[in-house]
């Protein structure tokens, strides 16, 4: 048998699809799963394409069925199982094989691995992928970080089972070491703050509006059509037509309003405090799924205080446009924010990144996919050194048209107890980001005033203190 081209490593959900899309392109690929049996089940569910499949049960006959040098993509459970495997790949390796994690890795973590492969002489590829379990068997969207030659070598695979938006592949190289897993932290941030607004709209049409999932699902499908066509819009539509198999009821209805998260998005988070961006919509949607998760405490609340009037907001002819802008605008400021974390990181750690390329390969595969990030593309290309997406021109228009509907629902939801903390905490960084004499003259003072900490005048430069210290 001849020996495989790349090698891939965990057969779950993302790696067992990975690896036939591998396959379907023509590539030979050999596989290995720490539980054996799941490789059985993976060759025997593997069709035609098990021809192109090498199976191995021990780590040693995987490493020896790959042709040298050897790519090999690490697709398991994020965290310490990584460190696992690369622990037994850097025993059985070469000297310039590449060793691939394809997971959703903290990028400090890559960082770390890339610097301590690299001292033994094998390459390491942190490489974000986005898509879920479609994406990743018909092609996702792959954003690369390592060096540009070990990208190189391992482009033509990576290309070709990528997704592509009118052609162009959803795949490029971003940037040195953790650039690639970076990338994809602020996907999966964004795709957060895109989830919860979406959730926020779907409160308002049915707790506001008195609306049913059916209705409310068309309402979805229609703006699917315009401004806001996405995949996420996409699937919302579609989840709100459905059944439940079991009772017949509509199948949102007997879902339990609480979401889990793995992490990524609370790492966006962190990596936006820790570099002073805000990114308020994106903080706002994680804190909103950890609220989710404490439902007990949601019932108890909602048994002492006087419940939120519902169907209050009228006729829903008259929302449902508005809504629709809302969602736009909300949406706008959260990927301005996405963009604007990946900015100052570009800065810190010198990456580069390239900003049209990242809104180009999200067009296409990745969970936040549409046409909206050509848009966005767009606007990078046209204006080079752009500080923030909210000063694009064509996104000066679009905020403008689009920002009074935000601020009539985000206004009409406070009035009537409907929660909508990732669409109004959007509409609070755009009125503070476009404020050109803020507040933040009086903290200075009051930092001044107990902390003796000074404060920067208008009219001159250097430190001053108040006149209200002992002495004055
Ligand atoms: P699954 O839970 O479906 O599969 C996990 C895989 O990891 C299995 O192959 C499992 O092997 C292996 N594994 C777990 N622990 C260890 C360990 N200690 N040593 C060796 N192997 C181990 O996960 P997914 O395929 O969903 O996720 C894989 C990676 O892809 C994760 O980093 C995830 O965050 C990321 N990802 C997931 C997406 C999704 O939509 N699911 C989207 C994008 C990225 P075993 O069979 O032996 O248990």
């Amino acid at each position: 048998m001849s020996q495989a081209e790349i090698g891939l490593i965990g057969l779950g959900v993302m790696g067992s699809n990975l690896a036939l899309n591998i396959a379907e392109k023509g590539n030979r690929i050999a596989v290995f799963n720490r539980t054996t049996t799941r490789t059985d089940a993976f060759m025997a569910s593997a069709g035609n394409l098990a021809a192109e499949l090498v199976p191995a049960k021990t780590m040693e006959d995987f490493i020896a069925s790959i042709r040298p040098p050897r790519p090999v993509i690490i697709m398991v459970k994020a965290g310490e199982p990584v460190d696992e495997q690369i622990a037994v790949l850097k025993k059985l390796m070469a000297k310039n094989d590449i060793i691939i994690d394809a997971g959703n890795a903290n990028f400090r973590d890559t960082m770390r691995r890339f610097r301590e492969l690299e001292g033994i002489g094998l390459t390491f590829i942190g490489m974000g992928v986005s898509g879920g379990e479609e994406g990743a068997r018909h092609g996702p969207s792959i954003m690369v970080g390592g060096t540009p030659e070990s990208y190189a070598r391992v482009e033509k695979v990576l290309i070709a089972i990528s997704a592509k938006f009118k052609g162009d592949p959803c795949c490029a190289w971003l940037g040195p070491n953790g650039a690639g897993h970076f990338v994809k932290t602020i996907h999966n941030g964004i795709e957060y703050a895109d989830m919860q607004m979406i959730a926020e709209i779907y409160g308002v049409l049915r707790d506001g509006l008195g609306m049913k999932p059916k209705a409310i699902g068309e309402v979805f499908a229609k703006w699917n059509k315009g401004r806001l066509n996405s995949y996420l819009i996409e699937i919302t539509a579609a989840v709100l037509a459905a059944n439940d198999p079991k009772t017949g009821a509509p199948i949102v209805d007997v879902i339990l309003d609480s979401a889990g998260q793995k992490g990524t998005g609370r790492w966006a988070v962190i990596e936006a405090q820790m570099m002073g961006v805000p990114a308020t919509a994106i903080e706002a949607a994680v804190a909103a799924r950890s609220l989710s998760a404490m439902k007990k405490e949601r019932v108890t609340a909602s048994a002492v205080f006087t419940k939120a009037g519902s169907n209050s907001l009228g006729d829903p002819n008259s929302l449902i446009d508005k809504l629709e802008l809302a969602l736009f605008a909300g949406k706008i400021a959260a990927y301005a924010q996405g963009f604007a974390v990946m900015e100052a990181a570009s800065k810190e750690f010198s990456w580069n990144l390239p900003m049209a390329t990242i809104a180009r390969i999200w067009r296409a595969g990745c969970i936040i996919r549409s046409q909206f990030l050509d848009t966005i593309a767009s606007a990078f290309e046209q204006n080079k050194g752009l500080s923030n997406l909210l000063l694009a021109p064509d996104f000066v228009t679009m905020m403008q048209g689009a920002t009074p509907a935000l601020r009539h629902i985000v206004a009409r939801g406070a009035q009537e107890g409907l929660p909508l903390p990732a669409l109004s905490s959007a509409l609070a960084y755009f009125d503070s980001y476009r404020q050109a004499r803020g507040t933040a003259n009086l903290i200075q003072a009051q930092r001044d005033f107990f902390g003796a900490h000074g404060f920067k005048r208008l009219d001159a430069e250097g430190d001053f203190h108040g006149p209200w210290g002992s002495g004055n």
